[in-house]
């Protein structure tokens, strides 16, 4: 039943082809111009409609329709490029008994002998019914070296009435020499949309009510191949039911992790380490993979951080739902994109780690505690988000030097590590071994500059930010101030070999001291500037 519905319902026509736009519209251009080239190469990945296009393709340029209609009309004014489908060539085409058009799967055929006597010895025999000779050669990428050679001789002088169209999943393997003398079409994979519109036909086609979110689950399965999707709708149509929802279909559908990831990172942010635990580990026994839970959690975790970062990057997730991503999108911005990138690259690491391990989902344990363990608790948090100007954690950009003064720290706890709500991507340790280059590197720089710097304290690190406090809120307003902050920030990344952003704060408790010390008063006689 499965494979009777992809080859049931395999696109006859090119407006039938699902997605792949670029490639049909460039194709039925040069067949309007009488520009049919002599080698194609196809590439992409697999059950994207490769061979079906180079089929359309054969059947176009031997249609008996197409062709008397292009001999006694000018070939520009026809409206349509498709085979006719009715004339015998189509007919025989489409049933694979036409002698013009040999079809070889390189897999399983691999040698030079098959290329030669299949091939070579036939390509200067004019055809038997049709115009053009047609050799579509799939995963062409198996053929041996020799049988690529006697190819490419061919390839290099082809005679006026044979057509190649040689398709591939892996273009790397395919010789340079050949590529260059084929014109290559990249075919992509559908997206989620794509593909359930195709399902959306076929299911009217079966008379058959598919819900759509069931549809939305075998695009997001099936990764955009459409064979694997309509094989997937196959066996959902095979239960015989004219109504299918998301009940029946779970009956045949492999189990969404979605929801149950939804559920874990739910408990993830909300710092819930035994509830995500259990969650984990309950899909687990209910026969989820652990890769495909991680990739569900990460893609999640991707949607949460696209919609974090703004700017219309959301539209660039085409997963899921709208549902779905509007939730986990509210779930991010409990977090920010640091905490989202980090728990991202755990996931990503649990996963390569996975199957290694004695207990496969034990790194993804790990990942949940430290991810966990590194939340501040409600308290803390509260603190910081209120010393901290508004959005600042939605921000990937440092504070601009206006909001500086809102950045204050009580002094009461300085002499306690700063907590903060980013993870550092660097040890402050390591900030602080290298500090003496950095302060060498800005007197060299700037001649004022260092000055104000020596009197700072490098407190923390705060995800990509290194904070420095000031005892004088005009040192820290000199410091973040645009110039100058770009300056020691490109000195950073020199010397650290990262990307930093630099923030200086200044303590509260010391205004009613600010100007007395020498370097304020220097600075107000020569103009109040630090540059
Ligand atoms: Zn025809």
């Amino acid at each position: 039943m499965s494979q009777t519905i992809y080859r049931k319902y395999r696109p006859q026509t090119f407006a039938d082809v699902t997605g792949q736009e670029h490639i049909k519209r460039t194709i039925q251009n040069q067949l309007k111009h009488g520009k049919v080239a002599h080698a194609y190469l196809f590439t992409g990945s697999r059950g994207v409609g490769k061979t079906t296009t180079a089929r359309l393709l054969a059947k176009t340029v031997n249609c008996e329709q197409w062709h008397s209609e292009v001999l006694t009309k000018d070939p520009s004014m026809l409206l349509s490029f498709e085979p006719c489908n009715v004339c015998a060539a189509c007919r025989e085409i489409t049933a694979g008994s036409f002698l013009d058009v040999y079809e070889m799967d390189a897999a399983s055929n691999t040698g030079v002998d098959h290329v030669r006597e299949n091939i070579i010895e036939h390509v200067r025999f004019t055809p038997v019914h049709g115009r053009y000779k047609v050799y579509i050669i799939d995963e062409v990428h198996m053929l041996s070296p020799s049988a690529f050679n006697a190819l490419l001789k061919t390839l290099e002088e082809p005679p006026a009435h044979v057509l190649f169209i040689l398709a591939t999943t892996e273009i790397h393997k395919v010789p340079a020499t050949i590529i260059s003398r084929c014109q290559r079409f990249d075919f992509r994979r559908l997206t989620a949309d794509e593909t359930v519109a195709r399902l959306q036909i076929l299911c009217a086609e079966e008379q058959v009510k598919v819900a759509e979110e069931v549809l939305r689950q075998i695009a997001r399965q099936t990764e955009g191949c459409e064979r694997d999707a309509e094989s997937m709708l196959g066996q959902l149509l095979a239960l015989g039911e004219q109504e299918i929802g998301f009940d029946e279909a779970s009956l045949v559908l492999p189990i969404t992790p979605t929801q149950i990831s939804l559920d874990f990172l739910d408990a993830l942010v909300r710092g819930d380490v035994s509830g995500a635990i259990g969650l984990l580990n309950s899909s687990l026994e209910e026969g989820i993979e652990i890769s495909s839970f991680l990739d569900e959690t990460v893609l999640l975790l991707r949607t949460a951080l696209l919609g974090l970062l703004g700017g219309g990057l959301e539209r660039f997730q085409t997963t899921f739902d709208e549902e779905t991503a509007g939730r986990v999108m509210t779930l991010g911005k409990t977090w920010n994109t640091a905490r989202l990138s980090q728990a991202i690259e755990r996931f990503l690491d649990a996963r390569r780690t996975s199957k290694m391990d004695v207990i496969p989902q034990l790194s993804t344990e790990l990942a949940v505690i430290d991810l966990c363990s590194t939340i501040p608790p409600a308290a803390v948090k509260e603190e910081i988000s209120i010393s901290k100007p508004p959005k600042k954690s939605d921000d990937l950009h440092p504070p601009s030097p206006l909001v500086a003064e809102n950045i204050s720290l009580n002094t009461s706890a300085s002499s306690e590590p700063v907590v903060f709500g980013d993870i550092p991507v660097i040890d402050v340790e390591e900030v602080r071994k290298k500090w003496p280059e950095v302060f060498q590197k800005i007197q060299e720089c700037n001649a004022s500059l260092p000055l104000i710097v020596r009197s700072g304290d490098l407190v923390g690190v705060e995800g990509n930010t290194v904070e420095l406090r000031f005892a004088y809120s005009l040192h820290a307003e000199t410091v973040n101030r645009d110039k100058n902050r770009r300056l020691i920030e490109e000195i950073l990344k020199k010397v650290l070999g990262k990307t930093m952003y630099i923030r200086a704060v200044h303590t509260q408790e010391s205004t009613a001291l600010e100007g007395d010390d020498a370097v304020s008063t220097l600075l107000r006689e020569f103009g109040g500037q630090a540059i």
